[in-house]
């Protein structure tokens, strides 16, 4: 028989985690006024909030952090990151930056501007991140979603659901000057519209109707290894080809990229700037300099940079990829078998419960997602984040709630951190939630929220009646 995927690692150190009891449990989310973001960490028993920086590095990145030396100007460990983005990304330029959202804010500050320079001006992309779409919106810009409407559909399984709708961007081109249109933004693997793939001939098309029109046109590369996991194994084409050289090719069609290395990168901190001309490079480094560090660390420590430039190795081995990707799906394919509903197909980096089906009886004014949330705390000590009302916020003119057409409770997996016996249990969570549905009718109401990104910071109460 064929042999299965098996995890190309084994255990060398570990960290000890506690199953509490739901008494204990019942006292800590109130305590915590129903946010699970106000939960302590020791409070969880699996931890599914975010696959971002929450991954474990290897020996490898270990002996690199040791080996890599704190200069300011010019460590080593600089120079083994930029042969390492050459060799797996293709670009001669890049900068580092703190995280992601730090590299988005340098690119646009020279791409937009510094201040609200974004006025009248429009981003077109498929599903930009909230960080991304925050740094646009806050230069008076607008971000314009142009992804496929299939991805819209969470039981229909298409294999890259994060795909650009290429008649949806032309139409952006043409209805707005080519000045008002700093680039165009394309996220790999699509986080936000369910962690959904881009194929390559999306890209490439992409790529030929942003150069038709003079648009520059970036990547969001967070996760960009797991996308070219899933063009290798979806797209016509590409079965044969080598992990990196999909990604070269992948970055080949882009001016540049901003990534968080916290998810592919498998480090714990960190962000990059990527580019194809050095004049481009210039222009960032300037406000790199100002807001993040000089040129060659970038607001990293040298070891930081060091074990970055082997994890991005690491996560572009066919045998890592494998593993990951095989086990979010080991995980939502035990969540099909318990009749617990998920977004299809399933995604690289998290599962997406659909809670508006899971939990039917509860008011969408009593935030669904949320309360699922809440009981699969509750049932297990399993913390997942909601991907629904609270995140959607209040529309900034009437300060109504928006109500998402999804409610979602997002599992996300750690890279190399948790054990399949540890998906069993967080899938055996959700089951029990499940089978007992129909008693829970009530959600949560809302005691006090913060004007913007609320989410993080809301206290809630139950709403009984
Ligand atoms: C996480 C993420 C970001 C922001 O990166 P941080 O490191 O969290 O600042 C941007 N885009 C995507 C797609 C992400 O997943």
């Amino acid at each position: 028989m064929e042999l299965p995927y098996a995890e190309p690692y084994r255990i060398k150190t570990v960290e000890s985690i506690r199953r509490s009891s739901r008494a204990e449990r019942e006292v800590w989310i109130a305590a915590a006024h129903y946010n699970l973001f106000n939960v302590r960490s020791e409070q969880v028993f699996i931890d599914l909030l975010t696959d971002s920086g929450t991954g474990a590095m290897s020996s490898a990145q270990w002996a690199e952090m040791m080996l890599g030396d704190e200069s300011y100007a010019g460590a080593s460990s600089y120079y083994k990151l930029k042969e390492a983005v050459k060799e797996v990304m293709g670009f001669d330029y890049f900068l580092p930056a703190h995280q992601g959202r730090a590299a988005e804010n340098v690119l646009m500050s020279a791409l937009i501007g510094p201040g609200r320079e974004g006025k009248g001006k429009v981003v077109p992309g498929n599903s930009h991140f909230d960080t991304t779409k925050g740094h646009i919106e806050n230069r008076g810009a607008h971000a314009i979603d142009c992804t496929v409407d299939e991805a819209f559909d969470p039981e229909l399984d298409r294999p890259f659901k994060g795909n650009v709708d290429l008649g949806k961007l032309e139409k952006v081109f043409k209805e707005h000057r080519r000045e008002d249109i700093p680039f165009c933004i394309v996220t790999v693997t699509c986080n936000t519209s369910g962690g959904q793939p881009v194929s390559m001939e999306n890209i490439r098309a992409v790529s030929a109707l942003c150069r038709n029109y003079g648009i520059p046109l970036f990547l969001d590369a967070a996760r960009f290894a797991e996308n070219c996991y899933f063009i290798k194994t979806r797209e016509k084409g590409y079965a044969d080809k080598d992990i990196r050289d999909i990604s070269r090719e992948m970055f080949s069609y882009a001016d540049g990229a901003t990534m968080s290395s916290k998810k592919d990168g498998i480090v714990n901190i960190g962000g990059l700037i990527l580019f194809r001309d050095e004049e481009m490079w210039r222009r960032c480094s300037t406000f790199n300099i100002m807001y993040e560090g000089f040129n060659t660390y970038g607001g990293m420590a040298g070891r930081d940079l060091g074990a970055l430039s082997v994890g991005l190795r690491e996560a572009t081995e066919l045998s890592y990829l494998e593993s990951r990707i095989g086990q979010v799906a080991y995980l939502g394919k035990k969540l099909v078998d318990y009749g617990v509903p998920v977004m299809r197909p399933f995604g690289g980096h998290a599962i997406f419960v659909d809670a508006k089906r899971l939990l039917p009886r509860v008011p969408r004014e009593e935030f669904i997602a949320q309360t699922l949330g809440i009981e699969a705390y509750l049932e297990g000590g399993v913390r997942g984040v909601e991907i629904g009302t609270l995140l959607a916020d209040r529309d900034p003119d009437t300060r109504e709630n928006r109500y998402p057409a999804l409610e979602l409770l997002r599992l996300a997996i750690p890279r190399r951190t948790y054990t399949n016996a540890h998906m069993d249990y967080v899938a055996a969570t959700l089951a029990n939630v499940y089978e007992r549905r129909n008693s829970i009718v009530h959600g949560y109401r809302i005691v006090r929220e913060a004007p913007i990104l609320r989410h993080f910071t809301v206290e809630l109460e139950p709403a009984r009646s």
